[in-house]
């Protein structure tokens, strides 16, 4: 396969441990923060950290319309926990005026799996990668209340008995509520290298 170059949007958030993921693929990646860096990426990663924030700067920065613009487009992204509710065309809980670049047709719970439950951990299946479990680490996570058209759910947790889809992907966007960029396990990066971005 040949080289990929992936910008790691960087204003908030664990984009080095993207850039370190992507980078054990055995792929470039860079810490994004200018809109003129988006042309010339085969794709965009959109790290944990604190979605509101994440927003907040990417408009200060004039990346907000720009991502979108590139999303539009097609551009593959992959987001991760924050990065998760920036994809979805909707969320729950939201701050008030809380705006996402959006792509995946989705209402994505923030916080949901509670306060007391703030971390922890769980072993997950993830529909396309072999060799389960995956290992979750969901801090302050979201997960999906619902999908769309299109939309394909790759992994749930169960919480009282119900299903909660942690991993959706759309096309050419892929999300997760848990962050493989905090683990050494480089599956879920290499899934969204070698399935969505070379294929797509
Ligand atoms: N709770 C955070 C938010 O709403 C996400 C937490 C994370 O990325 N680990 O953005």
């Amino acid at each position: 396969m040949s080289l990929k170059r992936i910008g790691v949007l960087a204003l908030q958030g664990d984009f080095r441990e993207h850039i370190a993921s992507v980078q054990a693929c055995g792929h470039e990646a860079f810490a994004l923060n200018r809109s003129s860096e988006l042309s010339g990426i085969d794709g965009l990663i959109l790290p944990g950290g604190e979605s509101t924030t994440i927003a907040k700067l990417a408009k200060s920065f004039d990346l907000f319309s720009p991502i979108q613009s590139a999303i539009a487009a097609g551009l593959p992204v992959y987001g991760s926990c924050a990065g998760m509710i920036l994809l979805a065309s909707e969320i729950e809980g939201a701050a008030i005026g809380q705006e996402t670049f959006g792509g995946i047709s989705m209402r994505v719970r923030r916080n949901a799996f509670g306060r007391q439950v703030d971390s922890f951990e769980s072993d997950i299946e993830f529909k396309g990668i072999s060799n389960p479990p995956i290992r979750g680490l969901f801090i302050r996570a979201p997960w999906v209340e619902s999908v769309g058209e299109g939309v394909d759910v790759l992994a749930t947790v169960a919480t009282d008995g119900v299903e909660h889809a942690v991993a959706v992907r759309q096309g050419s966007l892929l999300a997760t509520s848990f962050h493989p960029e905090i683990t050494s396990d480089t599956r879920v990066h290499r899934y969204f290298i070698e399935e969505i971005l070379s294929k797509g």
